[in-house]
């Protein structure tokens, strides 16, 4: 989630000049409900280096200056709830009123970080005016020109420093990390012989050593691509004394340990017979766990009609495995060695993907675009109203969703998304996962 920053204050301290310069870099707007008594608005922008999530709370506060009514409390506390940080802005000019007093001390009761901002406080007017403002019991205020500007380098910095920490990525990019591939497929699609080709004596680094599951065996070696791989594999390797004979016939059990333990799984597909419903169910084992496929098209050597067999398992794949549109298939011949070197770049292709992150702002401009083409339909009678898109984490690509109702969806429209998303961004053959998060 986008950490929350709520911009608070009376009414004309500056708060919608404040928020609309610092939402300069706006990447999407997410709520803008005009209202009699409500206008808040809500946007995603780049502040302080960070993706975050701007809220404008101009027009919450339409009170006598001296109290707090229960409708403002109510509605400030709604817009309060899930801050990340608060910016409370009092006017330099008009110096401290009643209202920014009381609006303090309710403030210091919620236990929110508060950033107060001493607006206004353009040319001489800033460092000695904002004197006042210590009182309010809330730390250092920041003299600011909402209007002009001045302030805006510090303000970006101590936002930065107010907010949590950016949450560590669960993944490691380290180049040289090995690559961990699993070889799958029904029983004399020919793995073992692509393993061979693959897998020649001079590439290996080390031989058969533990994996990371109890039963399983790992073998590494430096690819075509001149990066290092780690081909994972269970029970069966361990039980042969050399790798490069047969694997085992993978039993689904073995199947799914091997598909959980890879990043890439390799689908070895014999052309001759074509891709069958024991395939399919193995690409959609790996499609279950995230898991990015390449199909290996093998015995490509013994197909008679290559244009055919092309067209068939195209059909196939369009037909019976949606959920991995644009899957890249490589016909080879592993017995001849014929188009084995195609198949690690390939593979480092569907890698990248499955590792590649859309930027905040790419991703929103392109969800209001998808939007726009196609609206959210009707459930029960209401639009949903979705509002805004992140990438919480790769490996597969995730995107979540944010809106009213958001996980009443319709299972079409998240296809539709999914696969306009895959579109947009060129993400073939990879799973794609959509996490819908209702807001109110
Ligand atoms: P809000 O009601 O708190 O959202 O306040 P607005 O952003 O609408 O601003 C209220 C008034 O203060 C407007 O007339 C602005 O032009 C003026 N104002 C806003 N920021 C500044 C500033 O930095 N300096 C000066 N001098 N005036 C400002
Ligand atoms: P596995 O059970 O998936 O490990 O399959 P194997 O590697 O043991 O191969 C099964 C059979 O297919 C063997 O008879 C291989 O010789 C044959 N085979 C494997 N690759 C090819 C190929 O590229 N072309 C042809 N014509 N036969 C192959």
């Amino acid at each position: 989630m986008l950490p929350r920053i709520v911009v608070m204050g009376r009414p004309n301290v500056g708060k919608s000049t404040l928020f609309n310069r610092l939402a300069g870099r706006r990447i999407a707007i997410v709520d803008d409900t005009p209202g009699v008594t409500r206008d808040r608005k809500e946007v995603v922008a780049r502040v302080a280096g960070r993706d975050v999530l701007l809220v404008d709370t101009a027009g919450l506060e339409e009170a006598p200056p001296d109290t707090i009514p229960g409708r403002m409390r109510a509605s400030s506390e709604a817009a309060l709830r899930d801050a990340d940080l608060i910016l409370f802005v009092v006017d330099v000019r008009t110096g401290l009123t009643p209202s920014d007093r009381a609006f303090a001390q309710w403030l210091r009761r919620q236990g929110k970080p508060v950033l107060v901002l001493a607006n206004k406080a353009e040319g001489r007017l800033g460092a000695a005016n904002s004197l006042e403002v210590y009182e309010l019991g809330l730390g250092a205020p920041l003299p600011v020109s909402g209007e002009h500007g001045d302030g805006f380098g510090e303000l970006h910095d101590e936002i930065r420093e107010a907010l949590p920490p950016e949450p560590e990525e669960d993944e490691e990019d380290d180049a040289d990390r090995p690559l961990r591939l699993a070889i799958v497929g029904r029983p004399n699609a020919g793995k073992s012989t692509l393993l061979n080709a693959l897998l020649g004596e001079e590439r290996m680094i080390t031989g058969p050593e533990p994996g990371l599951t109890r039963d399983s065996v790992a073998v590494k070696w430096i690819d075509e691509t001149g990066k290092p791989v780690r081909l994972v594999d269970t029970a069966g390797l361990r039980r042969r004394a050399r790798i490069t004979q047969a694997l085992e016939q993978m039993s689904t059990a073995a199947t799914i340990a091997a598909l959980k333990e890879c990043e890439i799984a390799v689908l070895v597909v014999d052309a001759v017979q074509g891709m069958d419903e024991q395939d399919l169910r193995i690409a959609r084992l790996a499609e279950r766990e995230g898991r990015a496929i390449v199909i290996a098209f093998n015995k490509w050597d013994a197909v008679e009609d290559r244009a055919a067999a092309r067209r068939k398992v195209e059909d196939v794949l369009t037909a019976s495995l949606a959920q991995l549109r644009g899957i890249l298939v490589v016909p080879l011949s592993a017995a001849t060695g014929k188009g084995v070197e195609k198949l690690m770049p390939t593979v480092r292709e569907a890698y990248e993907v499955w590792n590649r992150r859309i930027p905040t702002g790419a991703l929103n401009r392109w969800f209001e675009d998808a939007l726009t083409r196609h609206q959210p339909p009707l459930v029960e009678g209401k639009r949903l109203k979705l509002r805004y898109a992140t990438m919480p984490k790769a490996r597969p690509p995730t995107i979540a969703i944010f809106g009213t109702r958001a996980e009443m969806l319709p299972e079409d429209y998240r296809r539709y998304l999914v696969n306009s998303f895959r579109e947009a961004f060129d993400m073939p053959g990879v799973p794609v996962r959509l996490n819908l998060r209702g807001t109110e």
